[in-house]
C-alpha cells in the first residue's frame, strides 16, 4: 500500500517495518514491529545488543497526512547491552518518553518560531499543550547538542515576565550572538547556576563579562570568574542616567502644577530622545524650552554632554573627562543627577574597563527587543519553565535534530 512505502521511506526506517496501516475513528494509525534479521541497538550507548523482552505498546502521534492526524504503534524492546545492561531500544523515530514522533516535534517547533504556539495548535489541530512538548522536545535536543565553543564574551541582561512581576536573568555570549542561559530571579544564585552549568574550566576561559550595577550579580561574577574583567554596560548606564533626568522633569512639573502646569506636559520624550531623533513639532518645543532657565534643561545639558565619555579611544582621557562630568554633576544642584554621578565614581572603575575591552550589551539590545516580542507573543507563558523554552528556541541557536525527510 502507498501509504506504508511513505511512512518507510519518510522515516528510513532500517530495523523496523511497517506492519499494516488501518483507518480508526478518523486517523491513520501506522503499526510497526521490528525486523527480526537486525540486532537492537541500545539507546544510551549506541552499542548493538540482543533482545530481551518485549515492553507493552506504545503510542505516538505523528505529522498529519492530507489533514488527517496519523498515529504510530509499536512495542518497544529491551537490550542487553554490555556497556549498559538493560536498556530500551533506540527507536529512531522518536526520543526519551515523549509521545510525540521526531518528525511531528520538528514540525510544530518549526512553526512555532513563526506564530504563536495557539495558532500553531489550530493549523494541525493539536492542543497548544502538544505544540509546547514538540517545542520541548526540539529544544532538549539543541541544549544537549550544542557546541557551547569559545567562550569569551558573555553579556547579562534581565527581562520581565507577568508585566514586570518576575524577572528574568538572560545571559548572552556576545561573540555568537545567541542566548546562553535564560533564569528565573536575578540573584547571585540565579547567576551560579548558570557557572554550575559551564563548570570551572569554561569559567576560567571567560575573558570579559558586561553587565548592569547589580550587587547580586557582581558578588557571584567576582566569585567565580576568576579571568574576568568586569565591564559595566553602556546601554544600563545611559538607562540609570536617563532614569535621573526624568526624575528631575517630574519633580519640576509637580512644582509647577499650580503655577504653568501646561509648560512641561507632554515633553518627556523631547528630553530623553536623542536630539536627531526629534520630530520637527518636538525640536521647536524643545527650543522655546531652553529659553526658559528650568532645571530639566540643565538636566538635559549634563545628559547630552555625558554622551561624549563613549567617544574616547583611551581609558585616561575618558577618565579625565568623566572626572570633570562628574564635577558639573556634582555642583548642579540637581539631586537625581548628582545621585546618578555618585553611583557612577562608585562603579568608576568597572565603567572604565569598557576602554580596555570594548564590549557592550548593543548585540543584546536586539536580542532583548526579541525576547519582549516572545514575551508578548506569549498567550500562554504563564510558567517559567515555558517562558524559558519560548526564548531558547527563539534566541538560542540551538542545532536542530536533522531528519532524513523535509517535511516542512
Ligand atoms: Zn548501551
Amino acid at each position: 500500500m502507498l501509504v506504508e512505502s511513505i511512512v518507510r521511506n519518510t522515516l528510513r526506517l532500517k530495523r523496523h517495518c511497517v506492519k499494516k496501516v488501518t483507518e480508526e475513528y478518523g486517523e491513520i494509525v501506522v503499526y510497526l514491529f521490528p525486523d527480526g534479521r537486525c540486532r537492537l541497538i541500545c539507546s544510551c550507548c549506541g552499542r548493538k545488543g540482543s533482545g530481551y523482552d518485549t515492553l507493552k505498546e506504545r503510542r505516538w502521534k505523528h505529522v498529519p497526512l492530507w489533514g488527517i492526524p496519523v498515529t504510530l504503534v509499536y512495542s518497544p524492546r529491551r537490550v542487553e547491552c554490555i556497556n549498559c545492561g538493560i536498556k530500551v531500544e533506540a527507536i529512531p523515530w522518536t526520543q526519551g518518553k515523549s509521545p510525540l514522533s521526531l518528525p511531528l516535534s520538528v514540525v510544530l517547533a518549526t512553526w512555532s518560531k513563526m506564530v504563536a504556539w495557539k495558532v500553531v495548535g489550530q493549523i494541525f489541530g493539536f492542543h497548544w499543550n502538544t505544540v509546547r512538548k514538540a517545542v520541548k522536545n526540539v529544544v532538549d535536543y539543541g541544549l544537549a547538542n550544542r557546541d557551547l565553543g569559545d567562550l569569551i564574551y558573555i553579556g547579562i541582561d534581565e527581562i520581565s515576565r507577568k508585566k514586570g512581576h518576575v524577572y528574568h536573568t538572560q545571559v548572552y555570549d556576545l561573540v555568537e550572538k545567541r542566548l546562553l542561559w535564560s533564569g528565573e530571579n536575578r540573584t547571585s544564585e540565579t547567576l551560579e547556576a548558570l557557572f554550575d552549568y559551564l563548570g570551572k574550566d569554561r569559567c576560567e576561559h571567560i575573558e570579559a563579562v558586561c553587565c548592569d550595577m547589580w550587587a547580586p550579580y557582581i558578588d557571584a561574577i567576582k566569585k567565580r570568574l576568576p579571568n574576568a574583567l568586569l565591564v559595566f554596560d553602556k546601554f544600563h548606564i545611559v538607562r540609570h542616567l536617563l532614569d535621573a533626568v526624568d526624575k528631575v522633569r517630574k519633580e519640576e512639573a509637580q512644582k509647577l502644577k499650580s503655577e504653568n502646569p501646561e509648560l512641561l506636559k507632554k515633553s518627556r520624550y523631547i528630553w530623553l530622545k536623542n536630539p536627531w531623533n526629534l520630530t520637527d513639532k518636538q525640536r521647536v518645543r524643545l527650543s522655546d524650552l531652553e529659553k526658559l532657565n528650568l532645571k530639566i534643561n540643565r538636566a538635559y545639558l549634563l545628559k547630552e554632554a555625558f554622551r561624549k565619555f563613549w567617544d574616547y579611544s583611551y581609558q585616561a582621557w575618558a577618565k579625565k573627562y568623566l572626572d570633570q562630568w562628574f564635577w558639573w554633576a556634582t555642583h548642579s544642584r540637581l539631586k537625581p543627577m548628582r545621585d546618578f554621578a555618585w553611583m557612577i565614581r562608585r562603579h568608576q572603575d568597572d565603567i572604565l574597563n569598557y576602554f580596555k575591552v570594548l564590549i557592550d550589551n548593543g548585540a543584546v539590545e536586539g536580542l532583548n527587543n526579541k525576547a519582549k516580542a516572545i514575551s508578548h507573543r506569549a498567550y500562554g507563558y504563564r510558567t517559567a519553565e515555558t517562558f524559558k523554552l519560548a526564548l531558547y528556541h527563539g534566541m538560542g541557536k540551538l542545532p536542530e535534530p536533522q531528519l532524513t525527510h523535509k517535511f516542512v
